[in-house]
């Protein structure tokens, strides 16, 4: 890698082996080869957003320094071009649809939408706005959070883009999450969009039926009932009927995604060294939920590919770029808040794990029989909706497997469910598995997150 003062590059000897590499498949049907990647990467990208080739250690990076890895670079032109390609969706008549609360979401592209979560609503914000240095990037972020904090209110935790959807910055056409334990935010956002600029957004809340409902075959009946009318829903934007075959297509192509990284996880998780940094394994085993880029079929195409890649590095035993030899493997739990893993790198630790999508993402879906109910059953069995006692079991299976060293949970302030549940499952967790834990509260508005590395860093020290 290149990096100039505080601006990243990259670096040419690395070109021709990128350019043999595969094309990236769209939706839609187009493809972007590795040329137009390079050429985004180190010609347009730069300039369009230089914020994002800032590699100031202070504020975190956004751009992994693993430049081998071509995943990783086709990942980044992904998230870069969010903006160019969900305005071409829109004129192409694709709804966009924001989703919220760790569901799969198979049922909102089997109808013909692109779901967006939190993350993907402030990414494609974002790229609306061209040539920003960092430091501008964070105040325009920072102003639209405090949009958010006047127009929803100061007790949620923010972590949605709803200000950029309630302001019509991003042309959401449906908000339409669902209810769950995971996430107290769902309600609030969707009151807000009963006010505001875009009180004319579509509304919809897929009812999930709490309390060990997941053996129960009236809950399974009643929420597949529910995925339906979602499905119903969405079909009055599109004007088109959605069958179940096509809901059974789609549970087809996301199952190849969660295969995929669960697979790439065991060979992660498998290897002496750390084949990846923090950054690019979160990145690549959370592209099995196949939602991050706004196009299924992208994030699959970098999923089949990384894999070869992950296992070559792993049969040569080979470290990510900016891990320390013998690093503290750290497991986080917690919904919307990650550690700067560089920072964490830098101080010899790495985190190997997160249970945050990590549930639906292992979660796979029965292909044969009504895609409605299959749907509906997996979903209802994700081990972070389940009691805090099944949760802590099945994240203690993913820590062992993962061989880490110790816990971290992190929360945001106005996440009341993880709030709530973070002492009694961490006390579980601690007593299964005998590590040692640590439990943050964490503000999304960003001006805890420096106190908040300062602990997690002590915490890697006290590990090592
Ligand atoms: S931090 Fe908690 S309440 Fe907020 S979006 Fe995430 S899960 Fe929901």
């Amino acid at each position: 890698m290149t990096v100039s003062g505080n601006v990243f590059r990259y670096p040419e000897a690395i070109k021709d082996r990128f350019l043999e590499t595969e094309d990236i498949q769209f939706r839609d049907g187009s493809k972007a080869s590795p040329a137009d990647v390079w050429h985004y990467l180190t010609e347009i990208g730069p300039k369009k957003y230089p914020n994002v080739y800032d590699y100031s250690n202070y504020f975190g990076r956004k751009i992994s320094g693993d430049v081998t890895l071509p995943f990783s670079l086709k990942h980044n032109y992904l998230i870069m071009t969010m903006n160019e390609r969900m305005t071409k969706a829109k004129q192409n008549g694709v709804p966009v649809v924001f989703v919220q609360g760790g569901q799969s979401v198979d049922p909102y592209y089997a109808a013909g939408a692109i779901a967006l979560r939190p993350a993907s609503v402030g990414i494609w914000a974002s790229g609306q706005h061209e040539g920003l240095n960092l430091n501008q990037e964070e105040v325009r972020r920072a102003n639209q959070k405090e949009k958010a904090y006047r127009a929803i209110s100061f007790e949620v935790c923010q972590s949605a883009g709803y200000e950029n959807i309630q302001e019509g910055t991003v042309p959401v056409d449906m908000i339409a999450p669902f209810s769950c334990l995971r996430c107290s935010d769902v309600s609030y956002g969707l009151e807000a969009h009963r006010h505001g600029k875009r009180k004319d957004v579509k509304l919809f809340l897929a009812d999930y039926p709490l309390d060990h409902q997941k053996d129960k075959e009236w809950a399974i009946t009643y929420f597949a009932e529910n995925i339906r009318r979602l499905i119903e829903s969405i079909d009055e934007l599109t004007g088109n009927k959605t069958t179940a075959e096509d809901l059974r297509r789609e549970i087809k192509l996301h199952n190849e995604g969660r295969k995929l990284a669960m697979e790439i996880a065991d060979l992660w998780w498998s290897a002496e060294v750390p084949p990846t940094n923090g950054k690019d394994r979160r990145d690549l085993f959370q592209m099995g939920g196949m939602e991050l880029h706004g196009d299924p079929e992208a994030s699959l195409s970098l999923l089949r590919e990384a894999k070869g890649y992950i296992a070559e590095r792993v049969k040569n035993g080979q470290k990510g770029f900016g891990v320390s030899d013998d690093p503290a493997r750290i497991f986080v739990c917690g919904s919307c808040v990650f550690p700067n893993e560089y920072r964490i790198e830098e101080v010899g630790g790495i985190v190997v794990g997160n249970d945050n999508h990590w549930s639906d993402i292992t979660t796979i879906v029965e292909e044969d029989g009504d895609p409605f109910y299959n749907l509906a059953k997996a979903i209802l069995s994700y081990p972070y909706e389940q009691s805090i006692k099944e949760r802590a079991q099945w994240t203690v299976e993913q820590i062992k497997r993962s061989r880490a060293d110790g816990v971290l949970f992190l929360y945001n302030w106005g996440c009341n469910t993880q709030s709530a549940v973070a002492r009694a499952l961490v006390d579980e967790i601690k007593r299964e598995s005998g590590l040692p834990t640590l439990i943050i509260e964490h503000e999304q508005r960003g001006t805890q997150t420096e106190q908040m590395q300062n602990r997690v860093n002590a915490f890697v020290e006290m590990l090592k």
